[in-house]
């Protein structure tokens, strides 16, 4: 499917191959998050919470293939209380510290051997620290919320925390009535016994474990688009639904563009939420974004977020990262797709966008490569602008045409699927007349700022 031409060298990733390996290696930026011997293709999470508490129970049944022969295995959760461990049916021997639940089965696991583990557990989630401040699951004023990005997700569930080991879902909540949950995918059912509710949710899709996402809160739906489009509907508190409506209402255009762009939406449908609460950014996750009060409002700062968000449907969540390392690919794309928005909403086009970006870069210290940044600077607001300029320098590169049946490629190639930087340039490479290695060697891998392309 893939005409992926032949190979460049990679001058500064010799290690780096797209040959499946038999076991991937650690997280370069997080060796302590996730086990990379084994593989999780299903979640399926039965969960109670009570706001007021802020209190969690619930199971987790996890459907899983043994990469290599495995006496025992990891899953990261934080802090609590396990009730069971159940390896196919069976109670399994447990440690648990330090973020790592560490299971022995009652008979090892063969390599290649599908398994099935069960975790029952109870607590008061709280987020993971880091240092990005708290990350995960959230307690609100009235509710809760998650945004893991990159390793809160053990804070609710246990898993195997790797962006590349990607997993279908079903997670069903049941809270208080009075509360909204919303979880991306497709809403089952919906059933209320006495005073709680019960949601259950599909998440169809395969999905990175920091991208799955609950929203637990007093909202009320607001359409923004129906079929035959995208199903597009917000979850806002009542007060603020005039304003979400001004705000949001070029969401629907918006899509249309970036399917233009991009091909066709990677999920069945795009939620919004905005809890009732600041928030520092706007987070992404499946099929869901979240923003605080303080991104309504209107204006460029603002709007841009909305396309930001939407646009790593595509980049990040449809076509996800093999380790954090590659993460510019992730948020290169989405700043690009602002730029773009920019220019086909009849604002300033995508090169007057890059030339703002290259005078702010050009007055920032100048240590950071894009390519692999390093954790300290993964989520630095220049690896955002120099991730956009280097698609900008791009598209100059390759022309409108070719630039542009690369990207749509690029997203439909590896659509639900795991890429990295190697990958991307290999692509690109594809659909340029001369050689883009310069190109790749000046943006991604030397920390000076090359010119502004023009
Ligand atoms: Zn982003």
């Amino acid at each position: 499917m893939n005409p992926r031409p032949a190979q460049s060298p990679q001058p500064h990733q010799p290690q780096r191959s797209t040959a499946p390996a038999p076991v991937a290696a650690p997280d370069p930026y997080f060796p302590n998050s996730g086990d990379p011997r084994y593989r999780v293709h299903r979640y399926e999470l039965a969960l109670d919470y009570r706001p007021g508490p802020n209190r969690l129970g619930g199971t987790a049944r996890l459907s899983a293939v043994a990469v290599t022969a495995l006496a025992e295995f990891a899953l990261d959760l934080a802090e609590f209380r396990i009730g069971r461990v159940l390896v196919d049916g069976k109670a399994a021997r447990y440690t648990h510290r330090a973020g790592k639940l560490r299971i022995r089965p009652a008979k090892a696991l063969a390599a290649g051997a599908a398994f099935t583990v069960e975790v029952h557990y109870t607590g008061n989630p709280r987020p993971v620290r880091s240092p990005w401040g708290g990350l995960g699951w959230e307690e609100l004023t009235d509710g809760a919320l998650v945004a893991s990005q990159p390793v809160g997700a053990p804070s609710w569930f246990p898993c195997n925390d790797r962006p590349a080991d990607k997993a279908t879902y079903q997670i069903a909540v049941t809270t208080p009535s009075p509360y909204t949950v919303v979880v991306g995918g497709r809403l089952l059912t919906r059933t209320t016994r006495a005073s709680s509710t019960t949601w259950v949710y599909e998440q169809a899709a395969p999905t990175s474990t920091y991208l799955v996402t609950v929203s637990i809160g007093q909202y009320r739906p607001v359409a923004l688009a129906e079929r035959p489009a995208v199903p597009q509907t917000g979850f806002v508190p009542e007060r603020l639904t005039g304003p979400f409506a001004a705000d949001f209402g070029r969401q629907p255009a918006m899509m249309a563009c970036f399917e233009e762009a991009f091909g066709p939406y990677p999920f069945g449908e795009y939620a919004v939420v905005v809890a009732d609460e600041e928030l520092d950014v706007p987070v992404e996750a499946q099929g869901v974004a979240t923003f605080g009060t303080n991104h309504l409002g209107g204006g460029w700062e603002r709007e841009r977020l909305v396309a930001h968000e939407l646009a790593h449907q595509w980049f990040g969540n449809s076509v996800s990262v093999a380790d954090w390392s590659h993460i510019w690919l992730n948020e290169g794309l989405a700043k690009y797709a602002e730029w773009l928005w920019s220019e086909r909403s009849g604002g300033p086009s995508a090169a007057a966008r890059a030339a703002d970006a290259h005078r702010l870069l050009a007055g920032l210290p100048q240590d950071l490569r894009l390519g692999d940044p390093g954790r300290k600077l993964m989520f630095d607001d220049r690896l955002y602008q120099r991730g956009g300029l280097t698609v900008h320098a791009l598209r100059r590169a390759l022309g409108d045409a070719a630039f542009f049946r690369m990207l749509r490629d690029w997203a439909g190639f590896h659509r639900h699927g795991v890429v990295d930087t190697a990958d991307f340039t290999a692509h690109a490479a594809g659909y340029a007349s001369a050689p883009l290695d310069g190109l790749f060697e000046a943006w991604l891998w030397r920390p000076e700022l090359p010119p502004l392309p023009v």
